[in-house]
């Protein structure tokens, strides 16, 4: 495999020279500059696989830089690393998905090494595959379905299960759906792959579980499918198929898949809810849509980003946008759903702030249906329900 290219622009020498011995020791060829004279004809010259982008450099600093790559049509990864503010940083952040580009997790300074070696290990894993080998995997059902408890925070009940796609290979090992999603959408391979999630879903879960009261399973719908004005009707002949009421499926549409594209969103979800399917925000918060717009679009439900749910326990600034965000929700008559809920503290943070449901590690992980039934057979004794109760 020939080796990686990373482009680091940082005024702090140490920093930068740091930054580079990790990355020469994960095979990657290090581009480092102090100052950003030079960094659009780098960008040219040498196609990095990952920008790695202070916010304060001396005269054009790290926020005119994501302009310039969002003229330069960026499609790189860049991961903003920043000593300034958290609320800063993120806000830079937010930005650049804004434009339109390629964001990952931002590196707080001073940057753990291990945070550092598994983002460069994650780049270009996408690259890992074929469009010829994903469709093939599609048209052999190949793809598996791992099904993540949704819990009620207020009774401790079982109340649902998102859908998540898995690919095993030959070998046995796993690719994650962050790694072959984008691939299906630049490929036109997303709406097989939906509806085959769409088809394991039923048949696996919603048939099962829907026959108890108050049961949904969540599947995810692709920003790219917004435009498929067939598949309401598609998904509605499913469901059919296998005897499940809509209203037990519950489609999940990111805040910015909605926002960027409102009138699709809305002729479609407002189909999708005619037909009693229910429709969620997922991602709530990561762009910057405020729900007296998202309003106009027919959603039953917000899932909050779990950006802000992650150690909320621990954080007076997350808590108290998070408050704002179940209220108002709430207001507007949405269940509200927090993913990303790692830690009882965490958990008991959202029950106390009146959060609907939690979805996270803590309460379970995503897992094979035999695993989810045994899961659900034994909830009783589950740690996180002794919390709850
Ligand atoms: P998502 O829809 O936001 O799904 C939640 C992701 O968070 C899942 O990652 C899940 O495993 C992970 N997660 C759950 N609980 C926790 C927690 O407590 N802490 C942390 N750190 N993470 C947690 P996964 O399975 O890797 O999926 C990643 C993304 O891939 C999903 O994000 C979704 O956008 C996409 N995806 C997955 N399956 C499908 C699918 O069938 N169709 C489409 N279009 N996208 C899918
Ligand atoms: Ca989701
Ligand atoms: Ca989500």
């Amino acid at each position: 495999m020939s080796k990686k290219n990373l482009l680091i622009m940082d005024d702090d020498q140490d920093f930068g020279e740091y930054i580079k011995a990790i990355a020469e020791a994960n095979d990657y060829n290090v581009f480092y500059l102090a100052d950003s004279s030079s960094f659009i004809e780098h960008l040219h010259n040498h196609k990095p696989d990952l920008i790695i982008l202070d916010l304060e450099i001396p005269n054009v600093d790290g926020v005119q830089l994501l302009r310039l790559l969002k003229d330069e049509n960026c499609s790189c990864p860049i991961a903003i690393t920043s000593a300034l503010d958290d609320k800063i940083v993120l806000s830079a952040q937010r930005l650049g998905l804004l434009h339109g580009l390629d964001m990952l997790p931002t590196l707080q300074k001073p940057i753990q090494v291990q945070d550092l070696d598994s983002l460069l290990k994650k780049i270009g894993k996408t690259c890992e595959v074929t469009p010829k080998q994903l469709s093939r995997a599609i048209a052999e059902k190949k793809l598996i379905v791992y099904y993540q408890p949704k819990v009620s925070l207020q009774n401790g009940q079982l109340v649902g299960a998102e859908a998540l796609v898995r690919w095993q290979k030959e070998d046995g090992s796993f690719i994650m759906p962050d790694s072959f999603i984008p691939l299906a959408e630049e490929c036109g391979l997303i709406k097989k792959l939906t509806l085959l999630v769409l088809e394991k879903s039923l048949q696996e879960c919603a048939s099962y579980y829907s026959k108890k009261e108050n049961f949904l399973t969540s599947v995810n719908l692709s920003a790219k499918l917004l435009t498929d004005l067939q598949l309401p009707n598609e998904l509605e002949e499913f469901t059919k198929q296998y005897q499940v009421d809509p209203a037990n499926i519950c489609l999940e549409i990111t805040e910015t898949a909605a926002m960027s594209q409102p009138l699709q969103a809305i002729d479609i979800l407002t189909r999708f809810r005619m037909k009693k399917f229910i429709v969620s925000v997922d991602d709530f918060g990561t762009g910057f849509s405020s729900l007296a717009l998202l309003h106009r679009i027919p959603f039953n439900e917000l899932k909050i980003d779990k950006k802000f749910i992650k150690n909320i326990a621990e954080q007076k600034d997350l808590i108290t946008t998070v408050q704002e965000m179940i209220t108002l929700g709430k207001n507007y008559g949405y269940k509200i759903t927090a993913e990303g809920v790692e830690t009882k503290e965490d958990l008991l943070t959202l029950r106390n702030l009146r959060c609907d449901i939690g979805q996270g590690y803590y309460l379970g992980r995503p897992m094979p249906i035999q695993q989810f039934k045994t899961w659900e057979e034994n909830i009783l004794n589950h740690e996180w329900r002794t919390t709850l109760l």
